[in-house]
């Protein structure tokens, strides 16, 4: 069988993959299906899970049966390149038409070479670093058989108590924008040359839609929100990934406008095809098909039938598509087209990805030894995960530190290899990244005398412990009582020079499934901090966190934080990197850190209110609250670093705007320290007065340079009227004239004004 479709395949293409000629390619197809049963159609649409990883609850039936007579279109969860390989070669040459499985896998930051969770990628503000990671994880997955990626999570959430933030960029459209896009580059390529190679991966946005406003951030909760804010708000970084040529679309969970994502036609067809011209398939998340039952929109059968029609293509664990739409289908529910609408679209991604021509073009075991997990990637890893971390707090300049002294390196999450990738890192090998204990000895070198304390454990809840050290992520907690473990760690403390306290969350604190409505570090880690801090020793918190945490206690009496969320699997050495001062800090916040978890959602780009707090907190009948004010802890696009930088008054090359026209807004940016660093200039517009109400402010543009000690260099942005657009109430994507406001600065909050008028 396998000979006649390369054969066939061959008289139609010839071409290279990243060159795709539709009609060839429709040619190609259209014979194919001529000779496909329906159940051989309806076996594309249905992707089950291989069970090597673990990534939901339910299990899919006998994949192996189901791919010998045709009922498989791809297969995920499965690790290994002669795995892989065999699983291939029964679709191959076993099943009727020979047609090759789609691989997939959650490779979400790193295949094995692990780089920081995407909140942490998306603090670095480098999109290029950003690109690169999905550029090796490419690399590293396809070496392996992977040919297509769950990867990026374009969600943008203002909820940190919700888990998933850890694997999104923040809280703000553009920086999603930026960051997705940069994601789908890295992995499928740019334009012609998207799947040039056998080491580019289709990607797949996620989850589409608004996935991330779950109520109360509870993870799979309900989501209701007003088209205005949707467009305004939320859409952006999908639809961003549509432009940049992203190969796959995950539906969420979620309903949207009281439909769930899954059967939702409007959005899965109008807006995601119609409106921004999608030319992919459509793939469900984990068993969203069945989930509808619960959702209360029908039974299995119906649910699936109104998924088809709705606009998706490709059925994930659950098998409805598999088991009912024969039935609709006879009883003319579903007509063939809709089947054969799907089964085109996934068959034209295995033929975009090259697979008809070669079905083992990503499986390569010499490429797969040579790449995976290579010196090379692990280099990048350790400057880019370094790149991530953002200084909250440096008093007194504790940090960097001398090589040269005594220190202790304290708490839960000193001493652990495991927790080192972080959340999602379900290729990751477990066993071999360093801790940080190591990564501070191996930097500082033998000048250094380090000593380490466990201190704590990660919660005194042993049974939260477990959920939040699931999946090989254990923290081997410690029998000894609270009292002797400070005990040992204080007797430590005391005879070091400084005190590293390694604490936060552990790497399943966060991800699926791990929403919190406490976000501050856990008590018994608050205690040890706090006793630490009573030796009168400089102490230095080495925070990691999937989220943004409460910190306002941290932040009144520890002199220096560091936040390393999680950097992957070379993040030990990161670390040790900037607290030795080798690496200068640069990382801003992609998400606002809220002061406590009452303040919630908080995000810098909100409307104004008709009772906004003008004067100083507290204010009777204005928009504010009695026990906290309306600022956050530390703002969006905030991060310290072991320099200064200056910023001049705004200058505009025009104060008027018209159709054609752009301003050039320039500032000069002085490094006015005594070491060499990276500055991320951020540009933020208002729009003052619209038809309907307009943010605050919201982000327009960043760049990010590095800057030698007393230079000065000058920071153009050029503002188009492209970038004043917004939806109005009709949803119509307008510039209104009138007065506008920019501001460029070091974050969201200190920044130079300066205004314009849009006639
Ligand atoms: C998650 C997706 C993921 C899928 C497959 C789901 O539970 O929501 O993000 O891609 O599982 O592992």
């Amino acid at each position: 069988m396998r000979k006649s479709l390369i054969v066939l395949f061959s008289l139609f293409s010839l071409t290279l993959w990243a060159q795709t000629d539709v009609s060839k390619m429709n040619g190609f197809i259209d014979e194919l299906m001529s000779r496909m049963t329906l159940a051989e159609k309806l076996g594309q649409l249905n992707l089950p899970a291989a069970g090597d990883i673990v990534t939901g609850q339910a299990k899919s039936s006998n994949f192996a049966t189901n791919i010998r007579q045709g009922k498989v279109g791809g297969l995920f969860n499965i690790k290994g390149v002669d795995k892989i390989k065999d699983v291939q070669r029964i679709a191959v040459d076993e099943s009727r038409l020979g047609i090759p499985l789609l691989f997939a896998m959650d490779v979400i930051h790193g295949y094995e070479t692990v780089f920081p969770i995407p909140l942490g990628l998306a603090a670095t503000w480098n999109m290029d670093a950003v690109e690169r990671v999905a550029r090796i994880s490419a690399i590293e997955a396809s070496a392996d058989g992977i040919s297509w990626t769950f990867s990026p999570m374009a969600d943008v959430s203002r909820d940190p108590r919700w888990g998933r933030v850890s694997e999104g960029a923040g809280e703000d459209a553009y920086m999603n924008a930026e960051v997705t896009r940069a994601m789908v580059y890295g992995y499928q390529g740019r334009g012609d040359q998207r799947f040039a190679n056998n080491n580019q991966i289709m990607a797949c946005i996620k989850h589409y839609a608004l996935y991330g406003a779950s109520e109360a951030g509870r993870d799979y909760n309900t989501v209701d929100m007003s088209r205005q804010r949707m467009f305004n708000e939320y859409m952006l970084p999908y639809q961003a990934a549509v432009e940049a040529g992203v190969g796959s679309v995950m539906a969420s969970f979620n309903e949207v406008d009281g439909i769930p994502a899954t059967a939702n036609k409007w959005l899965m067809t109008d807006v995601l095809r119609d409106q921004w011209g999608f030319k992919g398939f459509v793939v469900t998340d984990y068993t969203g098909i069945n989930e509808m039952v619960d959702h209360g929109i029908g039974d299995l059968q119906a649910v699936s039938a109104r998924a088809l029609k709705a606009g998706v293509d490709m059925d994930m664990v659950g098998e409805g598509f598999l088991t009912t739409l024969k039935k609709s289908y006879d009883e003319g529910k579903v007509s063939e087209n809709d089947i054969n609408t799907a089964c085109r679209r996934v068959l034209e991604a295995k033929y975009k990805l090259g697979l008809f021509e070669d079905p083992y073009r990503f499986i390569d075991t010499k490429r797969a030894k040579k790449l995976i997990y290579a010196k090379s990637h692990r280099q990048e890893a350790r400057a880019i995960s370094a790149e991530s971390f953002v200084l909250l707090k440096n008093e007194g300049q504790v940090l960097p530190l001398s090589k040269n002294t005594k220190i202790a390196v304290v708490g839960p999450l000193a001493n652990t290899r495991s927790n080192m990738p972080g959340t999602w890192s379900v290729a990751a090998r477990l066993d071999v990244p360093a801790t940080l204990v190591e990564g501070i000895k191996d930097v500082a070198g033998k000048k250094a005398e380090v000593h380490y304390a466990k201190g704590s454990n990660l919660t005194q809840d042993a049974e939260l412990e477990k959920r939040a050290t699931m999946f090989g992520r254990e923290l081997f907690r410690d029998d000894r009582t609270d009292r002797e473990l400070l005990d040992e760690a204080l007797a430590v403390a005391k005879e070091s020079d400084v005190i590293i306290a390694a604490l936060g969350e552990s790497s399943e604190f966060s991800g699926e499934s791990s929403s919190r409505t406490d976000l501050d570090i856990p008590d018994v880690q608050k205690e040890l901090l706090k006793e630490l801090l009573a030796t009168g020793k400089p102490v230095v918190l080495v925070l990691f966190a999937g989220r943004p945490l409460t910190l306002s206690w941290e932040a009144e009496h520890v002199p220096s934080i560091l936040n390393v969320w999680f950097g992957g699997t070379e993040s030990a050495y990161a670390i040790a990197d900037v607290l030795f001062g080798d690496v200068n800090p640069s990382g801003k916040l992609p998400s606002t850190f809220p002061r406590n978890v009452g303040q919630i959602p908080i995000f810098y780009n909100h409307k104004n209110t008709g009772r906004p707090l003008v004067g100083p907190w507290f204010e009777k009948f204005r928009s504010n609250y009695i026990d906290v004010p309306n600022t956050p802890l530390y703002p969006f696009g905030y991060g310290l670093s072991y320099t200064q930088f200056e910023y001049s008054d705004i200058k505009l090359s025009t104060d008027k705007m018209t159709d054609n026209g752009k301003i050039i807004a320039s500032v000069d940016v002085t490094n006015t320290g005594s070491v060499e660093g990276k500055e991320v200039v951020q540009l933020y517009i208002r729009d003052v007065v619209g038809s309907t109400t307009r943010p605050v402010k919201e982000l327009k543009g960043f760049k990010k340079l590095s800057i030698k000690p007393g230079e000065i260099i000058t920071v153009d942005f050029e503002i188009t009227p492209e970038m004043l657009k917004f939806y109005n109430y009709d949803l119509e994507f307008v510039i209104e004239p009138g007065d506008f406001e920019i501001f460029i600065g070091t974050n969201s909050v200190e920044n130079k004004l300066a205004k314009f008028v849009y006639e």
